[in-house]
C-alpha cells in the first residue's frame, strides 16, 4: 500500500477515517501526511481532551494513540473509550516512545489492538494500520453478517411460528370439516336407510312388502337351484271381502283392520317359535309367510290352522265388530320353480281352489290344481266358440210343493254340449264365464231362452196356474250391469211373458257384496212384479235379519244343509232355525237337493213349503219337462 491514492469525492465517502492523537506536532504532521497520501481520511488531536471531543463528533475507524500526553494519557483515553458501547470497538493502536514490556502489556490490557514503538518506520505504521483496518472491516462485516443472520433466524423463527399456526389452523379446519362431513354422511345414510325402508316395507303395516318378498324368493330359488339351499314353503293369505269393507266402511277402517290383522299374525307367528319364518304384506289384502328350510306341508298346515283360529274372532274397529275370513294357498317351493311369479301363480291357483271349496279354507298346491288351471284356459277358449255355435241349452228341474206334491215351478239350469267333450257341467264353466265376462252374452241368451219357454208354456198350461214360476239363475256380473233392467225389459217385450211367472235367483253373496246395487235393482224388479229368490242360502255370511231389508220372496236353503239333515243334529237345528226365521220374515222356502223321502218328510213336518231335488226329478230337457208338467198336473 505504498502508492499514493487520490482522494476523490467518491473515495472520500468510503475511505477509512483515522484519528491521530499525539502531543508532538511533528509526529502528527508526519503521520497524517503519510496516511492522507495513502488515501485515508485523517483527523488529528494534540491532547487527550481534544481527542475525546473529536471522537464524539464522529466515530473514527481507527485511532493512533500516543500514551504520554500532558492532560489525559493514552491508557486513560483507551479505557474510557472501551467503556462506551459506541466506541468500544474502535481499534486503537498505541504509538509510543515507552518501550518497556510493562507498558506494552498494559496497552493490550486496556484494550489496544496493536502497539508501535517510536520512533516508527512509516511502512510499519502503514502495514499495521492497514492490517487493523482490514481486521476492523472484517469484524464489521462479521457483525453485519451476524445481524443479517440474526434477522434471518428471526424471520425463520417467525415463519416457522406462522407455519405452525397455519398448520394448527389447518388441522382445526380439517377436524371441523371432517365433523361437518361426518354429520352430512350420517344424515345421508339416515335418508338412505329411510328410503330403503320405504322401498322394502309396507308403509301402513311396516311389514316387508312384495318387492322384498320377490327379492327374497329369488335368492332362495337361486340357492335352491344351485344346490346351496333347501326347499321351502310359501303361504299366501288372501283376505275375503276386504274390498267391500274398504268401499263400504271407508279406507280408514280398512287400514285399521289391516294393522290389527298384522298384529295378530305377528304375535301368532312369534308364538310358534319357528325359526327362519318371515311375514310379508304381499298386496293390499294379501299376506305371505315364508317358511325357510322346511318342505313339510304338515308344519305349514299346523301354522295355518293356528292363524285361522287367531283371526276368527271379531276385530273391533270404530265400535263395529268385523269378521274376516281368509283363503290360503300353500306352495312347496322346490327346484321346479325358477321365478317368484311361478310361486305366486300356483299360490293363487290354490287360493282359487280353496275359495270354491266349502270345506277347506286352505289348499296345498299340487299338479292337479295346475291341470285344472290349464283346463280352465281351454274352457275359456271353447266358451267363446260355443257362444257363436250355440252349443248351450236349458234343462228344467221341477220344484215341488211339499203339502200337495204338485209342481210349483221349474228352475232353469244351463247345459253345454261340447262337440268333443260332451256335456260339461255348469259348475265347471259358469265361474270361468263370470271371470271372463262371457257370462254377459251367455246370461242374456239364458234369460231369453227361459222367457221363450215360459211364453210357450203359459199359453199351453199355466192358465189355471197363477203362481207357477220359472226360476232363472242370474250371476252377480249380470246383475251389476247398468242396463240389466233395460235388457230384461226388452226380452220380456219380445217374448210377451206374464211377469208373475218369472223368478230370478241370485246368490246370498251377491247381496252382501253389492247391497247398494241390489237395493236399486230389486225395487225395479218389484215394480214389475218379478219374483226374487235368494239362492244357496247359508253358504254366505249374511244373517236373515240382514235379508229383511230386501223385497225377497223365496229363500233357497243350500243343498249342503239338506244333505246332512237326517244324520246330523246340528244341520237339522240350523235348517229348522232357518225355516222359522224365514217364515217370520214372510219368505217362503225351497229346500234344495232333496234326495230321500226322509228328507222330504222331515221338511214337510217343519213347514217347509217347497222342495227340489233328485228325489222328485233331475234337471230335465225341454220335452221331458213338458211331460213331467203335464203328468204332474193331471195326476
Ligand atoms: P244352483 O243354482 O244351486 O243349482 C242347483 C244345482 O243342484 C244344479 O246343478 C242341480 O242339478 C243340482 N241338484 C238339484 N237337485 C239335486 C240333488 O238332489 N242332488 C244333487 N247332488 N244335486 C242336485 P247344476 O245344474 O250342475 O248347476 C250348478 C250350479 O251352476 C247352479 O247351482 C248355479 O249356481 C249354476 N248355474 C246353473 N245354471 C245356471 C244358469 O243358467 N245361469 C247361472 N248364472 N248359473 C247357473
Ligand atoms: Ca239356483
Ligand atoms: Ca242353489
Amino acid at each position: 500500500m505504498t502508492n499514493a491514492k487520490l482522494i476523490t469525492q467518491e473515495n472520500r465517502l468510503f475511505a477509512n477515517n483515522i484519528l491521530i492523537v499525539d502531543d508532538t506536532p511533528d509526529n502528527l504532521r508526519l503521520l497524517s501526511k503519510t496516511l492522507i497520501k495513502e488515501g485515508y481520511l485523517v483527523r488529528c488531536a494534540i491532547n487527550g481532551s481534544m481527542a475525546l471531543l473529536t471522537i464524539k463528533t464522529k466515530i473514527p475507524d481507527l485511532i493512533l494513540l500516543d500514551i504520554n500526553m500532558p492532560d489525559i494519557d493514552g491508557f486513560e483515553i483507551c479505557q474510557q473509550l472501551k467503556k462506551s458501547d459506541l466506541t468500544k470497538d474502535i481499534p486503537i493502536i498505541f504509538v509510543s516512545a515507552l518501550d518497556n514490556i510493562f507498558d506494552k502489556v498494559k496497552a493490550f490490557e486496556v484494550g489496544a489492538v496493536d502497539y508501535i514503538s517510536k520512533p516508527f518506520q512509516v511502512p510499519e505504521v502503514l502495514s499495521r494500520v492497514s492490517n487493523q483496518l482490514n481486521l476492523q472491516n472484517l469484524r464489521r462485516q462479521l457483525v453485519q453478517k451476524n445481524q443479517l443472520l440474526q434477522i434471518e433466524i428471526y424471520s425463520r423463527i417467525a415463519a416457522e411460528t406462522e407455519i405452525r399456526q397455519l398448520n394448527f389452523d389447518l388441522e382445526r379446519r380439517v377436524i371441523e370439516r371432517t365433523a361437518q362431513l361426518q354429520t352430512e354422511i350420517d344424515q345421508k345414510q339416515k335418508i338412505q336407510k329411510q328410503l330403503e325402508y320405504l322401498a322394502w316395507n309396507n308403509s301402513l303395516t311396516g311389514l316387508p312388502n312384495r318387492l322384498w318378498l320377490v327379492r327374497k324368493l329369488k335368492k332362495l330359488l337361486a340357492d335352491l337351484n344351485q344346490k346351496l339351499g333347501k326347499e321351502f314353503i310359501t303361504v299366501i293369505l288372501d283376505c275375503n271381502r276386504f274390498k267391500i269393507i274398504n268401499d263400504s266402511l271407508g279406507r280408514q277402517v280398512g287400514d285399521q283392520l289391516l294393522t290389527m290383522v298384522t298384529q295378530s299374525l305377528k304375535s301368532e307367528i312369534s308364538a310358534q317359535k319357528v325359526q327362519h319364518i318371515h311375514l310379508a304384506h304381499f298386496g293390499e289384502d294379501k299376506f305371505a309367510i315364508l317358511l325357510e328350510e322346511t318342505s313339510e306341508t304338515n308344519k305349514a298346515i299346523a301354522l295355518v290352522q293356528k292363524i285361522k283360529q287367531c283371526l276368527a274372532s271379531a276385530f273391533i274397529v270404530e265400535n263395529r265388530e268385523i269378521f274376516l275370513t281368509f283363503n290360503i294357498g300353500i306352495v312347496v317351493c322346490d327346484a321346479n320353480y325358477s321365478q317368484p311369479e311361478e310361486i305366486f301363480r300356483d299360490a293363487d291357483l290354490a287360493i282359487q281352489k280353496a275359495k270354491k271349496s266349502s270345506s277347506h279354507y286352505y289348499q296345498v298346491f299340487d299338479c292337479t290344481i295346475q291341470n285344472t288351471a290349464l283346463e280352465i284356459l281351454e274352457i275359456e277358449t271353447d266358451l267363446r266358440i260355443a257362444l257363436q255355435r250355440q252349443e248351450f241349452y236349458l234343462n228344467y228341474q221341477p220344484i215341488i210343493c211339499l203339502n200337495t206334491g204338485k209342481i210349483s215351478g221349474f228352475e232353469t239350469l244351463v247345459r253345454w254340449h261340447h262337440p268333443q267333450k260332451g256335456s260339461i257341467s255348469p259348475d265347471k264353466f259358469i265361474s270361468i264365464a263370470e271371470q271372463t265376462n262371457l257370462i254377459l252374452p251367455l246370461g242374456i241368451w239364458i234369460l231369453q231362452e227361459a222367457c221363450r219357454q215360459i211364453s210357450f208354456w203359459q199359453n199351453q198350461l199355466f192358465s189355471q196356474q197363477e203362481s207357477f214360476t220359472v226360476s232363472v239363475n242370474i250371476s252377480a256380473k249380470q246383475f251389476e250391469q247398468e242396463d240389466f233392467i233395460t235388457q230384461l225389459d226388452q226380452i220380456i217385450d219380445r217374448t210377451g211373458i206374464e211377469l208373475k211367472h218369472l223368478k230370478l235367483e241370485i246368490t246370498e253373496s251377491l247381496l252382501m257384496n253389492n247391497a247398494a246395487v241390489a237395493d236399486r235393482v230389486f225395487n225395479q224388479l218389484k215394480a214389475r212384479q218379478i219374483k226374487l229368490a235368494i239362492d244357496d242360502f247359508g253358504t254366505g255370511y249374511s244373517s236373515l235379519n240382514y235379508l229383511n231389508r230386501f223385497p225377497v220372496d223365496t229363500l233357497k236353503i243350500d243343498r249342503s244343509f239338506i244333505s246332512r239333515l237326517t244324520e246330523d243334529n246340528q244341520a237339522a237345528t240350523i235348517v229348522k232355525a232357518m225355516l222359522d226365521l224365514a217364515h217370520n220374515l214372510g219368505f217362503d222356502v225351497v229346500a234344495e237337493g232333496v234326495e230321500t223321502i226322509k228328507q222330504s218328510q222331515q221338511l214337510r213336518e217343519w213347514g217347509c213349503e217347497f222342495a227340489q231335488g233328485y228325489f222328485y226329478a233331475k234337471p230335465l230337457n225341454q220335452d221331458l219337462a213338458w211331460q213331467f208338467l203335464a203328468d204332474n198336473l193331471q195326476g
